[in-house]
């Protein structure tokens, strides 16, 4: 039987689509041959002309995933762009640092809304569409906190470990209903996410030292791992949390 990775008529929403990781999965979405919807709170100029340039479709919605707010007008911005939502990429993130005695509520609170309540509110309402459809992908941008503590970054942790936790629960609740929930925990990427760690030369240096690929990732890297999820190739796959991290997980 022959193995497909072609997403030809498929529709996806790429949350955080204007730079970064979710720019980089947008684009390599659209060109498994996905009809793709970006949403962000800033401009998608850039990414649209990188997916149009390579002859794909690409449309923009202005949110701000910090409420849950714009969730259903998302989905409808979908079905009136391509008429069914088959892809949900939960890519749009955000990070605080601070050491945990001194951490704020406000820090709590912003990481946790975006990070894991919109995920989880947006993952619903496509799955209300999804699930009567009778087939869906649902990908998770996790991390290597969904795995390990870290420090100084209290929420970004909790988030990344609630949404691994949530890629199983929602695997389980709609497997049978033709829905692959999974994540990707991406390493360490050169993205604005990391330009104050990559700034600071020991924190760097000692990331540095721990990647067994001896360097950081570039967000097209995670592009492989996003069409693979997307695709019939992986049907059967349900409620992973596949690292793309360079080997930093097997040290
Ligand atoms: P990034 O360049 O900072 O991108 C974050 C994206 O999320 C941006 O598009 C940002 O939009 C969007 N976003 C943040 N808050 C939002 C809000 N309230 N409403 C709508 N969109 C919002 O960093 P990135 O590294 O590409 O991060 C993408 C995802 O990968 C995040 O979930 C992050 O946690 C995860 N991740 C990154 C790494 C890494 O090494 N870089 C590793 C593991 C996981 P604006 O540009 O408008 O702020």
């Amino acid at each position: 039987m022959a193995v497909s990775f072609d997403l030809t008529g498929r529709s996806a929403i790429v949350t955080g689509a204007n730079t970064g990781i979710g720019q980089a999965l947008a684009v390599a979405l659209a060109g498994a041959g996905a009809a793709v919807l970006g949403v962000g709170r800033s401009g998608m100029e850039e990414t649209a002309s990188l997916i149009e340039g390579q002859g794909g479709h690409f449309e923009g919605f202005s949110a701000d995933l910090g409420t849950i707010a714009p969730v259903d007008s998302i989905v409808d911005a979908a079905l009136d762009a391509f008429g069914s939502v088959d892809i949900l990429v939960n890519n749009a993130g955000i990070i605080r640092r601070a050491d945990a005695i001194d951490f704020t509520e406000a820090d709590w609170d912003d990481v946790m809304n975006v990070n894991l309540k919109s995920a989880f509110f947006l993952s619903q309402a496509v799955a209300r569409r999804m699930i009567p459809q009778g087939h869906g992908k649902i990908i998770n941008i996790a991390s290597m906190l969904s795995f390990q503590g870290g420090i100084r970054i209290p929420s970004y942790t909790a988030s990344k470990s609630g949404l691994a936790g949530l890629t199983r629960l929602l695997a389980c609740e709609w497997a049978s209903k033709g829905i692959n929930v999974n994540a990707i925990a991406p390493g360490y990427f050169v993205t604005n996410n990391t330009t104050a760690l990559r700034e600071d030369q020991k924190r760097s240096a000692d990331i540095l030292a721990r990647i067994p690929a001896g360097r950081w990732g570039n967000p097209s890297e995670l592009g492989g791992a996003a069409v693979f999820l997307a695709s019939d190739a992986a049907a059967y796959v349900h409620g992973t949390v596949v690292p793309v991290d360079g080997g930093w997980l097997a040290r």
